[in-house]
């Protein structure tokens, strides 16, 4: 039986390539980047050339870089950061409904140290309007948080645009760029992004590393204390071979990046097309066209989506639910509700999510299982109509 992983947006295979640059951190090359010998400055070096390839993918300088533990830290360094450092300026947040638990819930956090939260809807589609952005800003608004694609149904945000709007209103502006980064083109400059959100294990990378890219000047508090690494805003000796790591992947993501969208694109289409014709009362979510190249969203009337992952999964398909990728939680996904979707319908929902390593010959075997999936479910499903 083939084995297919359609995951990506939960993690990615970390790239051989990858691997290989990091093997040497673990071993021969295993200093303290802080250290003054040679052991300290070959993996100080090491980190720095990272940085800069991370830099440069944003069209940032290198000292704009700050390397966390991955995307949940990134962005609590930066709300939290964000919030704290510039509180004597106002204490107004304004974020989205469909953002990840690690925004969203640090704005919960805020809210319970004194701050408000402004989580503004999004149409059926799951877009954030500009609009509604401007209308939500007051003189009070320090921090505007819209991620730039959404890690559910893909959906890409007018970043720029909320972005311009957050400045005119003397705002700072912070993106979750952790499913987005490699998947669109992001300039951290033209964008009008002070802050930004990435995370390595999302491109072929390993897990428990990421950054977060601060532009220079902004003021901004560390949520950790200790031994002032990385700019004084995230002590802790740095994780030099998840970082080679990071650097590594970001290198290769680069590289191939027109490609490989292009290649993710068309199997994308191949799959909504393919799942939309055969497979009676399916619906996409999320936006038809300004999605994620590698990011498919279905839901199916009368079939729970857990049911169905673990359906696919006897067929050796890996997919998700529409909920979280991070919990095991069985509550409808609040970007499903966000969006409009009623409860029973966002339960029978599926994510399929690519990679470069993807090919179309497991695309073609997925499209000739689903209809088949589905079928059985509906036939023991105990509700037939809504
Ligand atoms: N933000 C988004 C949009 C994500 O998809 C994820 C991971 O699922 C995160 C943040 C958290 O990243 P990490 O797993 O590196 O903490």
């Amino acid at each position: 039986m083939p084995k297919v992983y359609f995951d990506n947006s939960a993690t990615t295979r970390v790239d051989p390539k990858v691997v290989e640059a990091m093997l040497p951190f673990f071993d021969e090359k295993f200093g303290n980047a802080s250290s003054l010998h040679s052991f300290g400055r070959e993996a100080q070096e090491a980190m720095e050339e990272a940085r800069r390839i991370v830099a440069k993918a944003l069209n940032a300088t290198s000292r704009e870089i700050i390397f966390t533990s991955g995307g949940t830290e990134s962005d609590n360094l930066a709300i939290q950061g964000i919030a704290f450092a510039n509180k004597d300026r106002g204490n107004h947040i304004i974020t989205s409904a469909i953002e990840h638990h690690a925004v969203l819930h640090t704005c919960r956090f805020l809210e319970s140290q004194g701050f408000s939260v402004t989580y503004l809807p999004v149409s059926s589609e799951g877009i954030v309007s500009e609009e509604a952005v401007k209308e939500a800003m007051t003189r009070q608004t320090i921090l505007v948080s819209v991620m730039a694609a959404n890690n559910e149904i893909g959906t890409i945000q007018p970043i720029r645009a909320i972005g311009e709007i957050a400045h005119d209103y003397k705002a700072l502006f912070h993106t979750d760029a952790v499913q987005a980064f490699l998947k669109m083109p992001i300039d951290v400059f033209k964008d009008s992004i002070d802050l930004l959100s990435i995370s390595a294990h999302k491109i072929h990378g390993p897990k428990g590393v990421g950054a977060l890219y601060v532009r220079n000047g902004t003021k901004i508090r560390p949520i950790m204390y200790g031994g002032g690494h990385e700019r004084g805003l995230r002590s802790s000796t740095e994780n030099v071979s998840g970082i080679v790591g990071l650097g590594k992947a970001v290198e290769i993501g680069r590289g191939n990046m027109i490609e490989d969208v292009e290649r993710m694109k068309a199997m994308r289409e191949r799959i909504i097309d393919g799942v939309l014709h055969r497979i009676p009362d399916s619906y996409l979510n999320g936006h038809r066209y300004k999605r994620l190249c590698n990011n498919a969203n279905f839901r199916f009337d009368f079939v729970e989506g857990e049911a169905l992952v673990l359906q696919l999964d006897m067929k050796g398909i890996a997919t998700s639910t529409g909920s979280a990728c991070s919990t095991k939680d069985l509550e409808p996904s609040h970007v499903l509700l966000a969006c409009g979707i009623r409860p029973e319908q966002a339960r029978g929902s599926l994510r399929v999510s690519l990679s470069r390593m993807n090919t179309f010959e497991e695309v073609n075997y997925f499209l000739d299982v689903i209809p088949d999936a589905v079928t059985t479910l509906r036939k023991i499903s105990p509700i037939k109509s809504w």
